[in-house]
């Protein structure tokens, strides 16, 4: 092993794995650390990819009971989650496995070991199998990440009071879950272990679930899950959690008339955000600017205040997720290389993995009103569409929100089956600058859920031809 690099970065999550295949692609010399003892990051490890398993097992196992009215007899169907855990686990492993195969394959030298910097160009590794070194790079990449944060005076114990990584590894089915917060990984935590057989509750401090969308988007999610079986408590404070042997205690304040309320259950899950990582990164003397909330501050080339250091992913500001992460890694290498990386912020797609799935890229229709920018709606129901009908999906709609001066498309939000995949669609005609009149014009394949786009898109003027 060297240990003189153009290129040392500090974490293997989406930010970081990708910022050294990047620039391993582009000719440099590259390490990459990671303290974990497994490269992929929170998502592959603890995030979007166990999720993702048990989200789609548990909806195959919810799905028996729409069989019969296809004809599809299933007795006998039942839960083994030992078995259901393993598949998640196979799953993690075969991800984890395919970065160390594209490590290799792109000659990026790496480790397990918590990296410290001691200057702009120096390393101090501290590695697992207990080998400590020091390395010279050019350049350093802080992809370090983030770790769940929890309300004041509430620990996470681990035990009955749990964060999203306890929760993707239950070995029994709760009888009653809290979901404390109504965000996307509350939801979709909460959504896996209702659907296992849980009675979830959410409580949301907000007056809403999934702060941040669209709000007619959010309020028809909640419809849906609450349909579904999970209940929300809004507008609800936590004012503590007592843990004792069989579960815990969560008491809430309902924030208009402060009434207050007793919930008992098997396990909390707080979901209430991430906080951005840096814990024992910085040796004696060495400095960065942070953000008042704790962020490493970046300019927009995503340089820190410490010439030759960058920072990407969860642990600078802006959404907390894989792909902006993984862009932010490609624009840092191809910065690095004296190329001109960019991110286009203004076209990061997000995606809520219930059932249906909820994604959206774009403004709301909030932020134009906040924005005092003119715009249309056009909007096509899923009810309404062919191939919705025959597969049983019918909940939800399509949402285009475009300029009433240019016609260009400024936001899009779907909640669907399939959402999630159909968003791309969305973010491409976006990039281009579309109108919603190009999207209206382009030839979907019928039947297919995308066909409920063209469809929202010639709503805008009017003119949905099966509504
Ligand atoms: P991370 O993935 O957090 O990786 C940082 C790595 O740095 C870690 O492995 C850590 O061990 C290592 N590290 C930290 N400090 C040091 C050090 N000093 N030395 C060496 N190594 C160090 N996002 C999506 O886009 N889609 C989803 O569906 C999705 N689902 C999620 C579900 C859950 C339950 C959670 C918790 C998150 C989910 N996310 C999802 C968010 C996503 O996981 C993060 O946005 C993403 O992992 C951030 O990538 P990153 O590279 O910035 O950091």
């Amino acid at each position: 092993m060297s240990d003189n690099y153009d290129v040392a970065v500090i974490g293997s999550g989406p930010g970081g794995y990708v910022c050294a295949i990047r620039a391993a692609q582009l000719g440099l010399s590259v390490v990459c650390i990671d303290k974990r003892g497994s490269h992929g990051g929170t998502c592959l490890n603890v995030g979007c990819i166990p999720s993702k398993a048990l989200l789609h097992a548990s909806e195959l196992f919810i799905e028996k009971n729409k069989f019969s009215s296809m004809g599809i007899e299933t007795d006998n169907v039942s839960l083994n989650l030992e078995t259901m855990m393993k598949y998640k686990d196979d799953g993690v492993q075969g991800n984890v496995k395919g970065i160390d195969f594209l490590f290799k394959k792109n000659k990026i030298e790496n480790f397990y070991g918590e990296a410290k910097i001691i200057s702009p160009n120096k390393l101090a590794i501290k590695s697992n199998d207990g080998e400590d070194k020091e390395i010279e790079c050019k350049n350093i990449v802080i992809a370090t990440g983030s770790v769940s944060s929890s309300l004041p005076g509430i620990e996470i114990s681990g035990e009955k009071i749990i964060s999203s990584t306890e929760a993707l590894s239950l070995n029994a089915v709760p009888n009653k879950l809290v979901v404390v917060g109504g965000g996307y990984i509350g939801l979709e935590l909460g959504s896996v272990w209702s659907r296992l057989g849980s009675d979830v509750s959410v409580i949301e401090y907000l007056d809403r679930i999934t702060p941040g969308m669209d709000s007619e988007i959010s309020a028809n999610l909640e419809k849906i899950l609450t349909k579904q079986g999970l209940k929300f408590s809004l507008n609800s404070e936590v004012t503590t959690i007592d843990e004792n042997n069989s579960g815990a205690v969560v008491t809430i304040k309902n924030r208009e008339n402060s009434d207050e309320q007793n919930i008992e259950a098997d396990i909390v899950l707080v979901s209430t955000g991430r906080k951005p990582y840096i814990e024992n990164l910085f040796g004696d003397g060495v400095n960065l600017d942070l953000t008042e909330t704790g962020f490493i501050k970046t300019d927009t080339h995503l340089r820190t205040s410490l010439d030759g250091v960058w920072a990407i992913g969860d642990v600078v500001e802006g959404p907390m997720l894989a792909h902006k992460a993984e862009e932010e890694g490609i624009a840092v290498a191809e910065l690095i290389a004296g190329k001109p990386g960019h991110v286009n912020y203004d076209i990061i797609p997000s995606v809520i993995y219930t059932s249906p799935e909820v994604a959206s890229v774009g403004m709301t229709e909030e932020q134009l009103k906040e924005n005092s920018i003119k715009y249309s709606v056009g909007k096509f129901p899923f009810l309404a569409n062919g191939r919705a009908k025959v597969n049983n999906t019918t909940e939800g709609f399509v949402k285009i929100l475009s300029s009433s001066e240019t016609d260009q498309i400024l936001g899009v939000h779907i909640i669907g089956d399939q959402a999630g995949n159909m968003i791309g669609e969305a973010s491409v005609a976006m990039e281009f600058e579309a109108t919603s009149e190009d999207l209206a014009r382009i030839c979907h394949a019928h039947p297919t859920l995308s066909e409920a786009i063209k469809e929202a898109a010639l709503s805008v003027d009017g003119r949905a031809l099966h509504m």
